[in-house]
C-alpha cells in the first residue's frame, strides 16, 4: 500500500522542511509513504527525511536528459538531488499545460530508463463518465502506457505504478465510490499488471473504505495531504485496510 501526498504548487522550502521534519515524527502505519513538492523544495525534502522510509517525488519530468526545454527538468537532474519517483500525466498537466498520451509515455519512458519510479496518472472527465466513455478512455490512456513500454522491451516492470484519478474527484470534494474505483483500476490492470492507487479528493473519512478494495493499491492525495495529521490519518487508515 502506497500513499503518495501531490503538494502541487504549495510549500516552498521553508514549509516544506518545517513539514517533513515533523512528518519523521509522525505515526504513518505500515504504508509506504511519498511525498511530492514542487521542485524548488525538493532539495529541502529529501535532506529533511534522510535516512527514513518516507521518499521523495517530482510532479514531472521531461524525457530529454538535458537540452534546449526552458522551464523542464530531467531524471538525470532529478537524481542528482536525491529524487528517485515522479509522477507524470497529473491531469492539470493534461489539461492546462498540453500534456497528451504522447508526451505522458515520453517522459514515463525516460523516467524508467534513467531509473525512477514513475506515478502515471489516468482518468475521465465527467463529460466522457456521462457519456459512458470512461472504460474507452482508460484503455486509451493506459494503452498508450502499454505499448510505450513494450515498444521500449520494459513490458515487465516494477518501476511502474498507475494513478486512476477521475478528474472530476480531483479538488472537487467527489470522490469515486469505491465500487467505482474498483471497476475503474479492476479494469487498468486487465490492460497493464501494476499498482494502482486511487486519486481524487482522498479524505481521512474516506481512506479506510477505499483502500479495501481489492484492487486499490494506494492512494495519490492533494488537497488533504498538505495537513500534517490529515494526511498521516490517511496513511493510517489506509494501513488498516
Ligand atoms: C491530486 O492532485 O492528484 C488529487 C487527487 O487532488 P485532491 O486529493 O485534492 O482531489
Amino acid at each position: 500500500m502506497l500513499i503518495a501526498g501531490n503538494w502541487k504548487m504549495f510549500k516552498g522550502p521553508e514549509e516544506a522542511g518545517v513539514f517533513c521534519r515533523a512528518l519523521r515524527d509522525a505515526d504513518l502505519g505500515e504504508v509506504d509513504v511519498v511525498v511530492c513538492p514542487p521542485y524548488v523544495s525538493l532539495g529541502e525534502a529529501v535532506g529533511a527525511l534522510a535516512g527514513t522510509e518516507i521518499g521523495v517525488a517530482a510532479q514531472n519530468v521531461h524525457w530529454a536528459a538535458e537540452g534546449a526545454f526552458t522551464g523542464e527538468i530531467s531524471a538525470p537532474m532529478l537524481r542528482e538531488l536525491g529524487v528517485y519517483v515522479a509522477i507524470v500525466g497529473h491531469s492539470e498537466r493534461r489539461q492546462l499545460f498540453g500534456e497528451t498520451d504522447e508526451t505522458v509515455v515520453r517522459r514515463a519512458l525516460a523516467a524508467i530508463e534513467h531509473g525512477l519510479h514513475v506515478i502515471a496518472c489516468v482518468g475521465e472527465t465527467e463529460a466522457e463518465r456521462e457519456a459512458g466513455e470512461t472504460g474507452s478512455v482508460l484503455r486509451r490512456q493506459v494503452g498508450a502506457i502499454a505499448a510505450g513500454l513494450n515498444e521500449a522491451g520494459v513490458a515487465e516492470t516494477d518501476e511502474l505504478v498507475i494513478a486512476y484519478e477521475p478528474v472530476w474527484a480531483i479538488g472537487t470534494g467527489k470522490t469515486a465510490t469505491p465500487e467505482m474505483a474498483q471497476e475503474a483500476h479492476a479494469l487498468v490492470k486487465s490492460i497493464l499488471n501494476v499498482p494502482v492507487l486511487y486519486g481524487g479528493s482522498v479524505k481521512p473519512e474516506n481512506a479506510y473504505e477505499l483502500a479495501s478494495q481489492p484492487d486499490v493499491d494506494g492512494a495519490l492525495v492533494g488537497g488533504a495531504s498538505l495537513d500534517l495529521e490529515s494526511f498521516a490519518t490517511i496513511c493510517r487508515e489506509a494501513s488498516h485496510s
